[in-house]
């Protein structure tokens, strides 16, 4: 397979990254709309396809080498394209090499420790990928924009007072940073849809009859906090971008582009991680020779050669 040029992906991706500790407002800061000049939709999706070939490959080697693992946190707002990215993103990865969990509203076993509990408990393996279709990041989103779900938590009523979001970036800080020094590799992606775009999602999944499965009453009512939802991303954007995690911002309007710009993201990780197929030791090289002997050796286990194996191949292996 051609080498990936991480030159080209890397300059990419940067701009996608946010500098860690930029104060970052929404709408302002970052057009929804945006795409790459140049690069029309079918170009986006040719592409993706290679870019995919690359991250099946690179998870291969990931798996292989099995000491560092990859965290995908995708957060947005309702329609944003989260299950379609994950649907195409990892259509080329190995299903063995990834987990993908979705955080729904906590259960009472959840609300019963520490809030991240859960998502501590569904980390991916070393070697894997893990992607969450939402994350931690619901606890400084959905948590402060409904101010009720907070108080339907179980931590002490003192400790709910306004510095609460304060500490949870620094927690969360704090907890990825310890993440990384075990190895992780954390990405953060907000697919960021624009108001009128996720509308017309919406009205399609109620006329395409098709769609109508993915249409939620919810997601309407939720339409109506938008402007809070915003203000809680631009916070946490400004205040959870760091060296050792920093945020991804992916334009979301055009599914095609997002879709790209996410892979991109985590191709990017995975090439500065550069996982390699472990090499062999001469004495284990040294072993499979004999292991190859024993196998071609019919009569050891009374069974016939393979096909298509010589006995000269047989006998010049055994000397
Ligand atoms: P969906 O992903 O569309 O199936 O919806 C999942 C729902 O669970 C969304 O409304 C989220 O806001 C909600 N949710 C996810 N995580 C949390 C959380 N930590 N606390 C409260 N609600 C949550
Ligand atoms: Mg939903």
């Amino acid at each position: 397979m051609a080498r990936v040029r991480p030159g080209r992906i890397s300059r990419f991706v940067a701009e996608l990254r946010v500098e860690p500790g930029r104060k970052v407002r929404l709408p302002r800061d970052f057009d929804p709309s945006k795409t790459t000049r140049g690069v029309s939709r079918s170009e986006a999706k040719a592409i993706l396809g290679q870019g995919i070939e690359y991250l099946a490959e690179y998870q291969a080697r990931l798996a292989a080498q099995d000491d560092y693992g990859v965290l995908v946190c995708l957060q947005a707002m309702d329609a944003a394209g989260k299950d379609g990215a994950i649907r195409h993103v990892m259509s080329g990865v190995n299903p063995q090499g990834v987990e993908v969990h979705s955080f729904k509203v906590p259960s009472s076993e959840d609300l019963d420790h520490d809030y991240l509990w859960r998502y501590q408990k569904r980390l991916p393996e070393r070697g894997h990928i893990g992607i969450f279709n939402r994350s931690y990041y619901e606890e400084v989103l959905v948590v402060r924009v409904h101010p009720q779900i907070l108080e339907g938590q179980k931590i002490p009523a003192k400790l709910k007072d306004r510095g609460i979001w304060k500490r949870r970036y620094r927690e969360i800080n704090d907890w990825e940073h310890y993440l990384t020094d075990q190895g992780y590799r954390i990405v953060k992606i907000f697919l960021n849809v624009s108001k009128d775009e996720q509308r017309d999602r919406l009205v399609t999944r109620i006329d395409d009859a098709e769609r109508n499965w993915k249409f939620s009453a919810a997601d309407v009512t939720e339409r109506r906090h938008w402007d809070a939802y915003q203000a809680a991303f631009a916070d946490v954007l400004s205040n959870t971008s760091t060296p050792w995690a920093p945020w991804y911002v992916i334009p979301a309007d055009n599914k095609p582009f997002a879709r790209l710009a996410a892979g991109a993201v985590i191709l990017d990780t995975l090439v500065k991680i550069d996982p390699r197929y472990p090499s062999v030791s001469a004495a284990a090289r040294a072993a499979f020779a004999d292991a190859r002997v024993e196998l071609l050796d019919g009569s050891a286990t009374g069974s016939s050669l393979p096909r298509g194996t010589k006995r000269s191949r047989r006998r010049s292996s055994a000397s």
